[in-house]
C-alpha cells in the first residue's frame, strides 16, 4: 500500500512489512502504485477495494496492516472498521 513513510514501521510489523516489500518488488506495479493514491484514503472507498481484489499482494498487504494496526486507508481491500472487525 502506498503512504507509509520509511522509519514509521512499528517493530512488531517489520516481518510483515518486509514480506510486503518483497511481494511488491516483482512483476507489474500493483493497483495502488498505478492509480491515484488518494483513492485509498477517501471516505468512499469502493473503487479502491475493487482494485485491491485484483491485487496479487492483497494477503501480504492485509497481514502488514493488521500487524501494524494501521488506522487509516484501505489495506488488502479492507477499510479500517473491517480490519478491526467492527464493520
Ligand atoms: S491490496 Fe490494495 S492497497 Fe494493498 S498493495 Fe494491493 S492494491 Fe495496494
Amino acid at each position: 500500500m502506498s503512504g507509509t513513510p520509511d522509519g514509521l514501521i512499528p517493530s512488531q510489523a517489520v516481518p510483515q512489512f518486509l514480506a510486503l516489500v518483497e511481494e511488491l518488488s516483482v512483476g507489474e506495479p500493483v493497483p495502488c502504485r498505478r492509480k491515484p493514491p488518494e483513492l485509498w484514503w477517501r471516505a468512499k472507498h469502493e473503487e479502491a477495494k475493487g482494485l485491491c481484489r485484483q491485487c496479487r499482494a492483497r494477503e501480504a498487504c492485509l497481514d502488514y496492516a493488521l500487524a501494524a494496526d494501521e488506522r487509516f486507508g484501505i489495506w488488502g481491500g479492507r477499510a479500517p472498521n473491517e480490519r478491526r472487525g467492527t464493520a
